[in-house]
């Protein structure tokens, strides 16, 4: 289900999910903040939503399919009741199916009482654990991955949870941003390579974690930092304390793909406003690239920030060439065969008074199966331009990824399977450009930490021979 409307429903990448804790030292009604905690991280996951409370030693929770506000509608929300600890999830899969099964937190009853989960992430060792803990006689009810990390926080807890997330931490690889309840714990878990943002905040006495900064921004939480790669955050009646898995042997690299396109422009990860990191891409792109043109604009909303900086940087006016349709939400999200040819052009269309005869740059922040910058190539001719230049504000997409992303093979990028000429010759442009990916390091080199490239370069942060082969093979 895709909110992010800007690209056709089988284009483009697809974070997996968001997530939201908030601890209070004071009984009230919590449940509210992690609602709009969820509502600010919507753009993260759209499939199903879920809200879980800590109180009297009890974890009550309800998770329901669709967007925050339709999950929690007719008196969802009210129906929870006040407490001190709540988390907050929303999904979009990628291991699992999409159904309320899979949706999160996860809500069970093991050695540390009751427990909930929420991961955004993906691990690379799923199958491996799984199978260890079927043969130690574990019971799955869902198919996702965040079900193997509860489990094995059970397995080695003996009654003490920051025990048993540590040793979970050290069975587990790939991508993990967590946030974990108990009755009486909020406990924030960041990997050892910070692949998934995770930022932590203060609202008065209450401690807020959450996907990123935009959600903190919506409770008035103020941000305090980056939850660090390796550090997992435990909050309780004593206060905060932080525990740190062994991290010697691992550089920070968390995904650049957040900035040019996961994350709300509004955030901040790891210290880099999300937003200057998209308008320095425009920078560099125009920078490098000297294109005569008569307008520069973006792919709305993605490459608009984008186009500024690149307008700025070459004098090329930004003008804006294609209208918005803001109201296509989730009715039109699994639109028949022939609908989804049309699908582009319900979503925007060219505004043919700013680019008749005109010679035109349009930036899109990446080019992943190329299906969408073919129809907006040719909306912009149809709707009068002269000459179409796209530019993507990243490098080629080549490489599938497997930390928490919805591409998992080969077969799905264009950039896997054409030079940028036949990329170019496929979507009809009379220019592509892309991005090297030094010059995308360099757009967002304010960032405090080392970069994941993998799905530009293939160099991720983990080695891939735990991943199940079937999903990696080139098809
Ligand atoms: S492979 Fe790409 S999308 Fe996946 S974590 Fe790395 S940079 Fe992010």
């Amino acid at each position: 289900m895709y909110l992010r409307d800007e690209k056709l429903p089988f284009d483009g990448m697809h974070e997996e999910c968001g997530v939201f804790g908030v601890y209070s030292p004071e009984t009230r009604d919590i449940a509210h903040t992690v609602y709009y905690g969820l509502y600010a991280l919507q753009h993260r996951g759209q499939e199903s939503a879920g809200i879980a409370v800590s109180y009297a030693n009890k974890i009550h929770y309800y998770k329901g399919m669709g967007l925050v506000p339709e999950v929690f509608a007719n008196g969802r929300l009210q129906e929870l009741p006040e407490g001190d600890i709540a988390i907050g999830h929303v999904r979009y899969s990628t291991t699992g199916a999409s159904s309320l099964l899979n949706a999160q937190p996860i809500v069970f009853t093991g050695k540390c009482g009751k427990m909930a989960l929420a991961h955004n992430g993906n691990l690379t060792n799923t199958k491996q654990l799984r199978e260890e803990l079927i043969a130690d006689n574990a019971v799955f009810q869902t198919s996702i991955d965040s079900e193997v990390i509860a489990l094995l926080i059970n397995k080695y807890s003996d009654g003490d949870i920051v025990k048993g997330v540590l040793a979970a931490c050290e069975r587990i690889r790939g991508a993990y941003a967590l946030v974990v309840m108990t009755a009486d714990k909020l406990i924030a878990v960041r990997d050892p390579y910070g692949i998934r943002p995770l930022v932590l905040g203060k609202s008065l006495d209450d401690t807020v974690v959450a996907s990123e900064t935009c959600a903190l921004d919506a409770v008035c939480a103020s941000y305090v930092r980056d939850v660090k790669p390796g550090e997992v955050i435990v909050v309780d009646t004593q206060g905060e304390r932080s525990y740190f898995m062994d991290t010697s042997d691992k550089r920070p690299a968390s995904c650049i793909f957040e900035y040019v396109y996961f994350s709300r422009p509004d955030s901040i990860i790891d210290g880099l406003s999300v937003y200057a990191a998209r308008k320095e891409a425009g920078r560099i792109l125009a920078r490098n690239n000297r294109i005569e043109a008569d307008l520069v604009a973006g792919v709305p909303d993605s490459g608009l920030v984008a186009a500024r900086g690149f307008s700025e940087e070459s004098g090329i006016p930004f003008v804006e060439a294609l209208a918005k349709n803001r109201y296509v939400g989730r009715t039109f999200i699994q639109p028949d065969q022939r609908m989804r040819e049309n699908s582009v052009s319900v979503k925007m269309n060219a505004l043919r008074a700013n680019i008749e005869g005109k010679r035109v740059i349009i930036i899109d922040d990446s080019i992943v199966r190329g299906t969408t910058s073919r129809k907006i190539v040719k909306m912009l001719r149809e709707g009068g331009a002269k000459e179409v230049h796209m530019m993507a504000s990243s490098p080629v997409v080549k490489h599938p990824c497997h930390l928490g992303i919805d591409i998992e093979t080969y077969s799905q990028l264009i950039g896997a399977n054409k030079s940028v000429k036949e990329i170019c010759e496929y979507i009809g442009a009379d220019s592509l450009t892309y991005m090297s990916v030094e010059q995308l390091k360099e757009s967002c080199a304010r960032c405090a930490h080392g970069f994941c490239t993998g799905c530009f370069d293939g160099n991720y942060p983990y080695s891939l021979e735990d991943y199940q082969a079937d999903k990696l093979k080139f098809e």
